[in-house]
């Protein structure tokens, strides 16, 4: 039976596991070990929209508060600068797959097929104009589920750590220099100080260290390298000066991979995510300086897209960059640490923390099954794009292995953004779900086979919908002046925008 829970690492992922299980299940005694040596890996600072639902759904954790210690800014999705259109926009908003008044068919099948998608939605209109949040007529804002935080990594994890000793998380500041193990998983932690730390479970949250999973059990490393070409960015920014504070994640084709543009409010943070079979770090700062000239220092952060073959090993669960990383395209990172924590402790309550093979066979195969789904939704981001003719994207192109996507894409071609076999071509576990599909296949403006011809009446509807779009995102708030209304001592944070789960109501039933 668990009684202790061992967490090595102290970055997002150390934290959030953290929290999560010491929240869900306050009779364990939680411990975080971190060394302050190897410190935390500073990249991780966009999100998708089920950060702020764990947050302050799962988690409870105030509104007020985390916006005073974390400051968060809005991202409402991503603005892509990809394929032949001037550019479109992937929004946390249901656009693609909408069905609207007026229209027969789900919306995707009006969108035009060239040009930018400036107003085919409420999020990306929103987007279009810089605004935050559409505008009620009793002049507050109008705040949805349907956006995700940009979070400056340091910042979020001190908010964490904070968070976690107010639960009661032990926090250690030590380095593990021995992992003890024998046939039934890992024994004992050796650290630097001389002491040695135990638990029944043990949480690697060790980053690209992987040191439990990877390294002292050696469990085997699946690549992505077929269908992700991408190892390494060029990571860099500057203080803000009077450029507007824009409410998404830029994602902007590069020579060699693609540049991300992440807003903070005092801070804009690029990063150039490259493949360096095509590029050296010397050029690649060279393209990344040439055009984003205002960039101060720099560093490169090098990776290696895939998953462990399981995340749960005896008694050894990985959650973040030490189960797996995708590359940061989709930011879904932050998001599926809180996910893959979720399945874990809800497991373990419902077995009456004990550690059974059987669930973490189950574990491990729903674990595996959504990594491998990211890499099969990023992998149509490279496939498809034609916006450059260098040799990286060339080869995209020509040999980016689609995995799982490929029935969808098979389908696609032949039927259009038709939703009819949407639950039988996605798994149940498909964060990105149609609307993701959709946005980038017809956001890259993949042809399909027999085109749809909108009546006349049908023509005009959507040509409304986008004006009404229009208008009612030009009288929404920007990101400054929504702060200002969240931050005013009057503002009341809605209190049923998520469900709530723990830790301060009694656990409610959850599905996992
Ligand atoms: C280029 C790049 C961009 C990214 N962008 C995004 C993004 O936009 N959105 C997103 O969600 N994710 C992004 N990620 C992923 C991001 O890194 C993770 O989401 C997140 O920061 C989790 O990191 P972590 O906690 O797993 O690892 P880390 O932050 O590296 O933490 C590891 C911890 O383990 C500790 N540790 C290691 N070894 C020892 C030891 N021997 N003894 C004691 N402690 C030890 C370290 O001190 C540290 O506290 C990006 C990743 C890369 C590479």
């Amino acid at each position: 039976m668990v009684k202790r829970v061992v967490v090595v690492g102290g970055g997002s992922a150390g934290f959030l596991a953290a929290i999560t299980i010491k929240a869900r299940a306050p009779s364990l005694a939680v411990t975080v070990i971190r060394s302050k040596e190897i410190g935390i890996i500073g990249v991780g600072e966009g999100s998708t929209a089920f950060l702020p639902a764990h947050l302050h759904g799962y988690l409870g954790i105030d509104f007020r508060e985390f916006y005073r210690l974390a400051d968060p800014l809005w991202k409402l999705g991503i603005k892509f600068v990809w394929g032949k259109r001037p550019f479109f926009h992937y929004s946390f908003e249901n656009q693609f797959e909408a069905p609207r008044q007026g229209l027969s068919k789900n919306a995707a099948y009006y969108f035009p097929r060239d040009g930018e998608l400036a107003h085919t939605g409420a999020g990306a209109s929103l987007m279009t104009l810089g605004k935050a949040f559409l505008r009620r007529t009793n002049n507050t804002p109008v705040i949805t589920r349907a956006l995700a935080y940009h979070l400056e990594n340091e910042k979020f994890v001190t908010f964490l750590e904070t968070y976690a000793t107010r639960l009661g998380v032990e926090i250690v500041d030590d380095t593990i220099v021995e992992v003890q193990q024998d046939e039934s998983g890992v024994t004992g932690l050796r650290l630097a100080g001389g002491t040695t730390r135990s638990g029944e479970l043990y949480i690697d949250c060790s980053g690209f260290q992987s040191l439990l999973m990877g390294k002292a059990l050696a469990e085997p490393y699946v690549s992505f390298k077929s269908s992700l070409f991408c190892d390494r960015a060029v990571v860099g920014g500057w203080q803000r000066g009077d450029e507007p504070v824009l409410p998404y994640t830029t994602a902007e084709t590069m020579e060699s991979g693609w540049c991300w543009q992440i807003e903070h409010e005092q801070r804009i943070n690029r990063g150039y995510v490259y493949s360096s079979s095509f590029i050296s770090d010397e050029e690649a700062e060279r393209e990344f300086r040439r055009k984003n000239p205002k960039v101060g220092p720099t560093r490169i952060v090098r990776f290696a897209s895939g998953r462990h073959a399981r995340s749960w090993v005896k008694n050894v669960v990985a959650i973040g960059n030490a189960s797996g990383f995708v590359e940061p395209l989709e930011s879904t990172s932050l998001a599926f640490i809180c996910t893959e924590t979720v399945w874990l402790i809800e497991a373990l309550v419902d077995a009456d923390l004990q550690l059974r093979p059987s669930v973490a066979g189950l574990f491990n195969k729903r674990v595996a099954k959504a990594w491998d789904v990211i890499r099969q939704f990023l992998a149509l981001h490279y496939k498809f794009n034609d916006r450059l003719d260098t040799p990286f994207w060339r080869e995209c192109r020509e040999k980016t292995d689609l995995c799982g996507a490929a029935e969808f894409v098979e389908y696609y071609k032949e039927n259009g953004p038709s939703l009819l076999w949407y639950k039988t071509l996605l798994s149940t576990d498909d964060q990105f779900q149609m609307e993701g599909y959709l946005a980038m296949m017809v956001g890259q403006r993949v042809p399909y086979r027999g085109e749809f011809m909108p009546t006349e009446a049908e023509r005009r509807a959507f040509e409304w919908h986008q004006r009404s779009f229009e208008a009612q995102a030009r009288a929404g708030y920007n990101v400054r002046d929504a702060l200002a209304v969240v931050r005013s001592p009057q503002f009341q944070w809605p209190t049923d925008l998520f469900p709530r789960v723990c830790p301060s109501a009694p656990p409610a039933p959850f599905t996992v």
